[in-house]
């Protein structure tokens, strides 16, 4: 598995910052945003370091259907029904950590577009 030692996620996924995690299995953790701007508010990561939607290929697309499988199921276990998935790839669209993350929002209504 492919890790970056200076990279914040590689360092939570290995326990070495502390988190406070919702889920975890063999290819991904989640963990709750440490600023949330929703009522729920929480991260997925794959274990293996991609550094952004970017460096999405064919031969690692699998662990993205893997986070999603994993979000639809930490949402039905936390009751969320409505939820908002977010990535930000790249520095103008905000993307401030370069480990792939999607973010999970809940419990607040959403506009669109987004800002
Ligand atoms: P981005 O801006 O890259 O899309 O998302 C990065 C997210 O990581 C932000 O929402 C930010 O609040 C969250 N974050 C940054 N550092 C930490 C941390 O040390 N712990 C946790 N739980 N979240 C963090
Ligand atoms: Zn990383």
């Amino acid at each position: 598995m492919h890790r970056d030692p200076d990279c914040l996620f590689c360092k939570i996924i290995a326990g070495e910052i502390p988190s406070n995690k919702v889920y975890e299995d063999e290819h991904c953790y989640a963990f709750y945003d440490i600023e949330p701007q929703a009522p729920v508010h929480f991260l997925v990561v794959p274990k293996e370091h991609i550094s952004g939607a970017g460096e999405i290929t064919e031969d690692n697309a699998a662990i993205v259907a893997h986070c999603f499988a994993a979000i639809a199921r930490i949402c039905r276990e936390l009751g969320c029904e409505s939820y908002r998935i977010v990535n930000n790839c790249g520095d103008q669209a905000g993307q401030t950590v370069k480990h792939l993350h999607f973010h999970v929002l809940s419990g607040r209504d959403m506009t669109w577009p987004p800002g």
